[in-house]
């Protein structure tokens, strides 16, 4: 299991994180999500013993997570960390680069691991390319390829499919957290995408001004956001008598409180975001045809939230 136990930690005077607490258990996905600049980063790069704490300790089952005052070398064996900015061998194959920590005493067996992590990421037909022939996302899923290489028992990952396009981003996603959870490797990603979490973490924690202020099953913190900033992860969201709501909670019916009149409508696929007007203040809903500017209507709250 991994403990965070009370830790406290800034590059300047101001603390970046200050009292984060957390546990992960073997073979658990976690999630920290945060606004840019809430300290994911940092987080993580404290995970790996980056840095040196201020206050507090990391512990992987017994052992304790010791940053660059204690260890000459940074990072343990168990841990691999995957940066925002990855860093590969550019000028040797994408097979040479995901096969450069394994060792070379089966070869065969190496060949054979080789093709399956190629598979995992999805770079079978670049084999043999040379890395600094690859687009940004490409050489992400190189990195991510040769982070789980040798199996580690922990993976973090930073940011891992921003580089990557939405043509290959579900697919890989799907492809990469089912690996990780078929070989039980605990895992944690830092990300600002809701789809990355809501699918595949068991846990999340939100990061704000330094501090934890959310931790729990998505399912949960999905369903009862506590502030507008946890809800606006997930998408678009109204005030409404101080509670929050999504869009999609809200339905046009032919009578309510609600009077609205429709100002703007955003096309997005499977339905239309509808921007209203609701005495002066703009709402958000969603339905599933197009409607006119200037049409009043009424909303209500639907009963299921996630309906
Ligand atoms: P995130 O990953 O959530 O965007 P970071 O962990 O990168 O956030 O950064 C958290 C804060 O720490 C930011 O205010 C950032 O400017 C600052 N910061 C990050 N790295 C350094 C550094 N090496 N030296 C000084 N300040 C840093
Ligand atoms: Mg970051």
């Amino acid at each position: 299991m991994l403990q965070v136990k009370n830790i406290l930690f800034s590059y300047k005077k101001t603390p970046v994180l200050k009292a984060v607490s957390f546990n992960v258990n073997q073979g658990e996905h976690y999630s920290i999500i945060g606004e840019s600049g809430s300290g994911k980063s940092t987080l993580l790069k404290l995970l790996y013993g980056t840095y040196d704490l201020s206050e507090g300790q990391i512990f992987w089952k017994h052992e304790e997570i010791l940053g660059p005052k204690h260890n000459l070398i940074i990072g343990p064996e168990y841990m691999k960390y995957v940066a925002q900015e990855f860093d590969l061998m550019p000028f040797i194959t994408v097979a040479e680069n995901i096969g450069a920590f394994l060792s070379n005493f089966y070869p065969e067996e190496k060949k054979e691991r080789i093709k399956e992590l190629l598979n995992v990421v999805e770079l079978m037909p670049f084999a043999n390319t040379k890395v600094k022939y690859l687009s940004g996302g490409q050489k992400q899923r190189v990195a991510l390829a040769r982070a789980i290489a040798k199996q580690p028992e922990i993976i973090l990952l930073d940011e891992p499919f921003s580089h990557i396009d939405n043509f290959k981003k579900q697919s890989l996603r799907r492809s990469l957290f089912k690996y990780l959870k078929e070989k039980n490797i605990t895992c944690i990603v830092a990300t600002h995408d809701k789809e990355d979490v809501l699918p595949f973490s068991d846990q999340m924690i939100v990061l704000h001004d330094a501090e934890i202020i959310a931790n729990g099953k998505p399912e949960d913190i999905y369903n009862n956001p506590k502030t507008p900033l946890i809800a606006s992860f997930f998408g678009e969201f109204n005030t409404i008598n101080d509670k929050i709501v999504y869009a999609h909670q809200l339905e046009i019916v032919e009578k309510s409180e609600l009077k609205v009149t429709v100002v703007k409508c955003y096309f997005k696929g499977n339905y239309y975001l509808v921007e209203a007007d609701l005495d002066g203040k703009s709402i958000f809903f969603e339905h599933f045809k197009s409607l006119k500017p200037g049409l009043k209507t009424s909303l209500n709250i639907k009963k299921n939230k996630l309906q």
